[in-house]
């Protein structure tokens, strides 16, 4: 399709196994690949039987939470009184972060697949694919996918001979962050503006037209055909000792590396040897700055910090963040800290709903703090009340994405002071900083 191939495959490729390969795109060429075969196991078995499969997998949600995606489903009603939907949340939208789209654009029916088995699971006969809106060659692809599994007979009425109705809609979404957040994406689906909703009550109980709902991952959905083909044994074999963080993960990795793209590891492998080892390290005459690890939401980690990191959900929070996404932004000895965090603020207080008063104005003065330091005009009592807005903005709003600004900043502060120091005691000229 004329798009480069930026994927790596690691020592057990699942996901990337077939990215590059035009080949598998098509729903004949998928199913020459052994694609569909795990639906129809699953259509073979009962709900809870799925369910429990992938129980065994100890497949955690790539989205960015990490929850347990069999006990996911388990929390759907077992009687189907209302519809039950599923939605896939392929509204990829986290900074750095570039995975989702690349199974979208390879391997559409690896989604499709992984969907209609998630949408048996729960009781699910209509699944909405939630697509980000500047996907415009995925969102193609993915049409087209989606009209040959009908043809196929992996979608319809009656999926492979089972008696069993799943439904696809494509759904593109308009370009807002917040978007990709799961109840706020419920409401744009319904057509509605897409703010958050309170919760309780979850989607499992009110989700999409206050019925039960259950939202997924593009990446935790595409891992079940493997799963139910090859069995959750197999997969959760897939790990290097952990056995709370198991099978593979795509990491999008950009930034200073020599080598950026999108890299499948086995969880636990070190963060290290993912990115000096096959990302190709630091551009040349340049050392390690700082690291995002799970896409910009999460602290930003120090060089000791990565030393001995190993990738996986476990791993990173006991380095003081979190793997997230997966999205992986690695920043060299050039990169201005300071600069890096205002443009992140900046980012989410553009994105901000405004809902919630702490996110609406924390990230807002967040913003306008750490402009006034790049300005040469900042104070050291500034770096308090960075931290103390920060404070107010954790844990007490609807979302998280008050949280997402608040956790790299307090980071940089906290572990990199004398990059904010530089400014204020005028030591760093000022930066002209425009909208
Ligand atoms: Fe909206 Fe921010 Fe509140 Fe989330 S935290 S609901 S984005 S105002």
């Amino acid at each position: 399709m004329g798009y480069p191939h930026p994927s790596h495959a690691g020592e057990h490729p699942v996901l990337s196994k077939h990215f590059g390969d035009a080949g598998a795109r098509t729903f004949d060429g998928w199913v020459k690949r052994g694609g569909y075969e795990g639906l129809k196991k699953a259509l073979g078995m009962t709900r809870d039987q799925v369910v429990e499969e992938v129980k065994a997998s100890g497949l955690r949600g790539r989205g960015g939470a990490g929850f347990p995606t069999g006990m996911k489903w388990s929390f759907m009603p077992k009687e189907v009184v209302k519809p039950h939907y599923l939605v896939c949340n392929a509204d990829e939208s986290e900074p750095g972060t570039f995975k989702d789209r690349e199974i979208i654009r390879w391997t559409p029916h690896q989604l499709i697949e992984g969907c209609a088995i998630g949408a048996h699971a729960i009781g699910a006969e209509r699944i909405y694919i939630y697509i980000r809106g500047e996907f415009t060659h995925e969102h193609r692809i993915l049409l087209a996918a989606v009209d040959e599994a009908y043809k196929g007979g992996a979608l319809g009425a009656n999926v492979f001979g089972s008696g069993r109705r799943i439904d696809v809609v494509v759904h593109r979404g308009a370009g807002a962050y917040i978007c990709g957040e799961e109840t706020a994406m419920m409401n744009s689906i319904e057509g509605k503006r897409g703010n958050p909703r309170i919760k309780p009550p979850f989607p499992a109980v009110a989700g999409l037209w206050a019925c039960p709902t259950t939202i997924n991952n593009v990446e935790t959905l595409a891992a079940a055909g493997h799963i139910l083909r090859q069995g959750g044994a197999w997969y959760k074999g897939l790990c290097r000792g952990n056995p709370k963080s198991t099978g593979t993960k795509l990491f999008s990795v950009c930034g200073h590396v020599q080598r950026p793209g999108n890299y499948e590891v086995v969880m636990g492998t070190s963060m290290k040897e993912l990115i000096y080892d096959m990302c190709g390290g630091m551009r040349p005459g340049r050392t390690l700055k700082a690291v995002i690890p799970g896409g910009s939401s999460v602290p930003i980690m120090t060089p000791a910090e990565v030393e001995d990191c190993l990738l996986d959900y476990e791993g990173v929070v006991a380095k003081g963040s979190m793997l997230g996404s997966g999205g992986m932004i690695v920043m060299d000895d050039s990169t201005d800290l300071v600069y890096q965090v205002m443009r992140l603020a900046r980012f989410y207080a553009h994105e901000s709903c405004a809902q919630c008063t702490q996110c609406r104005e924390g990230t807002a003065w967040t913003t306008r703090i750490l402009e006034k330091i790049l300005a040469g005009k900042g104070r050291r009592e500034d770096l308090d009340l960075l931290l103390d807005l920060a404070d107010n903005m954790t844990g007490k709003t609807i979302c998280v994405l008050s949280d997402s600004c608040a956790a790299p900043v307090v980071s940089a502060i906290r572990k990199f002071p004398a990059e904010f120091d530089a400014y204020i005691s005028r030591e760093k000229q000022p930066v002209m900083v425009t909208a």
